[in-house]
């Protein structure tokens, strides 16, 4: 499971991490930035896999992937 996080005043709406995102979980909302743009929402439907496609393709780096660690079995 990943989650992901926008830095909103980075964004500038281009749409790359939209597509690249296998699971559809990201869009362009309909609130603005500082700049003006039209910024990137994280829906998150539990489908997020933390594979990290989206913030390798943006250029502004405006987004952050974390990870939910795997708890290890006690023994
Ligand atoms: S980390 Fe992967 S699955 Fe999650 S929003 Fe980014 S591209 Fe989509
Ligand atoms: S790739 Fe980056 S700048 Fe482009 S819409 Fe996504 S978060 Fe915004």
């Amino acid at each position: 499971m990943g989650k992901v996080t926008v830095i909103k005043d980075r964004c500038k709406g281009c749409g790359l991490c939209v597509e690249a995102c296998p699971q559809h979980n990201l869009s362009l909302g309909k609130k603005f930035n500082a700049q003006g743009y039209a910024y990137v929402q994280f829906d998150n439907k539990g489908k997020c896999t933390g594979c990290a496609f989206c913030a390798e393709i943006c250029p502004d780096l405006a987004l952050k992937v974390y990870r939910e660690a795997k708890q290890k079995k006690k023994a």
